[in-house]
Parts: C-alpha cells; structure tokens; sequence
C-alpha cells in the first residue's frame, strides 16, 4: 500500500488476513471434495442465506447483476414492458432491464435519504409498467412499505435490489423480503463479499424460486432436462465456502458499521456539510457513508493530500451516462440525482478501519471546512 495513504477507503486484505487460516482450510476442503460448481457448499449457503434474511428460498447465482435478470426473466418481463428504476444506482439495475428487452424508466431519488421518489413513482407508472426496482441505495432502505402500497394498488412486482444493503431492515423487517424477490451481490468490496464475483436471490414464492433456479441454470434442474431455454449463471464451490465463513460475521461486521456511523455522524455534527439522513422506518446496513458539500471536488483533493481515500459513487446519474444519450435527459429531469452526483462524497466505513483512523477522518474534514471559511 502507498505509505502515505493513512486511511484506505476499504482494505480487503486486512478482512481476509483476519479469517486465515480458516479461508485456507475451506478451499482446501473444496479441492479434496473436488465440487467445483454449485455442490454442498453452495446448498448450505443457500440454506443459511435464506435463513439469515428471514427469507423461505434463496437461489444463488454468478453475480449480483445477474441476480436481476434471472428475477425478471422468471416473471416474464420483455419487450414491451416498462421497468422502473431509481436515477440514482449502479449500472446493474438498468442494464439488466435492457437485457430482458423491456424500457427502462427512470425516476428521481428522494432528496434526503437518496432512494426512490415515492411521488415521482407514481408519475412514472404507465399502462405498459409492469413492476419496480427499488435500491437501497449506499445501504440506506428504500421506503418499502410506501413502494408496496404503489405497487399494489397498480399491480405492479417489485424487485428489491439489495446489493448495497446487507441485514439493513424497514421497521425490523429485513430487506429483499418486501417485494417477490430481493437481489444480493457478493462483489468483494460489498458487505458481504466473495474472493471473486458471487450474488443471490431471495423470495418466499416457491414457484418463483424453482422458476429462477431454472432459468438460472441452463432452464432445468436436472442435467439434461431443459425446460425452458435459460442462462449459465452458478455460484462456485470455493466462493460459496468462503461466504459461508464470511456469514457468521456479517451480523457482527454491520453493527461495527452501524458504530461507525453513529462516530462519523457524532463527530461531523454543526459541520457545514450535509450528512446522511436516517429515515424514521430505517436500520441502514452503511454500506458507505455519503457527505455532500458544494465545496466536493476540494475536499476530496484536501482528503488525499492528508492520506484519507474518497470515492464517488456516483459521479454521474444512470440517465446521464453515455450509454442513455438516447434519452435526451435534462438536468431538470431527475433534479435530485442530479444535484447527489455533483456533491456527494463516500468517507472510509469499512469493518476493519479503527476508531483512531475515523477520528483522524473527521479531523481532517473539520480542518478543511475551517480553512474554506
Ligand atoms: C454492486 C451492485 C450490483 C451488481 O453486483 P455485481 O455482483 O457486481 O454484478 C447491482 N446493484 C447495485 C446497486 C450494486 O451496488
């Protein structure tokens, strides 16, 4: 590591240096078993997941992207459908709407806890809309109960996309257990991440389930019994043996985030910045802690001169990306991803980073606003 860095955004090395040996005996075991795709391992972690969220089924796949696809193309979503999906995400929740042949449509964000604009919702829904994906966005839960209400009222399904918010809860109901199915990925830098690229789907719909396990795998269950034609979208022996050490932590790896949370909201307090803002309904998972500030793109330079990593998630919002030029989006348009993308700036939280090192965070942030002012 660059020495004069002092405080990474994320140090995943530090995490798996922590379960060693463990993470070598598990591969090792993977190895002598010799079940290299899906296998025990896999079947475990299914079973535990599903457990951990409060959830009847759990279907892994290859990654947190795929996780959207198979969801939507097991309830036969395509070409002349409209999916609705908040301006402000990664590029998964859209493209994946792309893939499946239906219109992406987007909606702003709500200006204090950065998810979905339950009113611009209701404005986006048409008679083509056949469901929604709501994010929890930085780990922050959308406002399920207000989703549901819409999405029932017009008959729509909802897809939680929960790559950012493992174990958060709405009113102390576990998110990806609202809508028919919630969406994880185990990218290595999530809350829960693999040695490589992992994700999962959670539902209590036994046919959706079993039709999502299918679709996922080549369209049939058993070798050679092709249902329906599907994809090839696994989850690995050795990076579900490895999640399955990972989980027995991912209880205790949130609540440290939760704490370091609460240090960074107690100590930025009276800064001029704003802060994140927990909604009355919500226990956030933090996957990042996300400041915003006019003065941006200084303080970010500032953090670094002093060894602190930023990052920006996102710089841009998903309808002003190249690959939506077609769309012709205007600011005015989604004016609240908009206004998120120019300010916002994610400080180091991960459960590793020592109470020491956040303090110096906060110091450095508390110095730079004393010097712009
Ligand atoms: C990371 C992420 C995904 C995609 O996950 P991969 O496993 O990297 O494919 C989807 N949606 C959101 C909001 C994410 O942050």
């Amino acid at each position: 590591m660059d020495s004069k860095i002092k405080v990474p955004f994320n140090d995943l090395y530090l995490q798996h240096q922590s379960l060693q040996p463990h993470l070598s005996s598990a591969i090792d075991r993977v190895i002598k078993e010799s079940k290299f795709v899906r296998g025990p391992d896999v079947e475990f972690f299914e079973e535990a997941f599903a457990d951990i969220n409060d959830s009847k089924f759990c279907v892994s796949c290859a990654n947190g992207t795929d996780s959207l696809y198979i969801a939507m193309m097991a309830l036969g979503v395509g070409v002349g459908d409209e999916v609705i999906v908040p301006a402000m995400s990664w590029i998964s929740t859209s493209e994946t709407v792309s893939q499946t042949g239906a219109k992406v449509v987007f909606c702003d964000i709500d200006p204090k806890t950065y998810v979905i604009d339950i009113e611009d919702l209701k404005r986006k829904i048409t008679s083509r809309s056949v469901g929604i994906i709501p994010v929890h966005l930085y780990g922050h839960p959308a406002d399920m109960p207000s989703v549901m209400k819409v999405a029932d009222s017009r008959k729509l399904w909802v897809i939680e996309d929960c790559a950012q918010a493992h174990l958060a809860e709405v009113q102390g109901k576990k998110v990806g257990t609202f809508g028919v199915a919630g969406s994880f990925s185990f990218y290595p830098g999530k809350n829960l991440g693999a040695m490589g690229d992992a994700g999962a789907l959670i539902t209590n719909d036994a046919t959706l389930s079993k039709r999502m396990s299918m679709f996922a795998r080549h369209g049939g269950l058993i070798k050679g019994d092709h249902q329906i034609e599907g994809i090839n979208s696994r989850l690995d022996g050795i990076q579900a043996a490895i999640l399955n050490l990972k989980l027995n932590k991912l209880s205790s790896w949130t609540q440290r985030r939760r704490d370091i949370a609460r240090h960074y909201l107690d100590g930025l307090a009276g800064e001029p910045l704003m802060l994140p803002v927990v909604a009355q309904y919500a226990t956030p998972a933090w996957h990042l802690f996300v400041v915003r500030t006019a003065h941006r793109d200084r303080l970010r330079a500032y953090l670094r001169e002093k060894g602190v990593q930023t990052v920006i998630n996102y710089p841009r919002a998903l309808p002003f990306l190249p690959c939506y030029n077609s769309l012709a989006a205007k600011e005015s348009d989604f004016p609240n991803s908009y206004e998120l993308s120019q300010t916002c700036l994610s400080l180091p939280i991960f459960p590793e980073i020592t109470d020491r090192q956040v303090d110096y965070c906060i110091d450095q942030v508390k110095r730079f606003f004393s010097s712009v002012e």
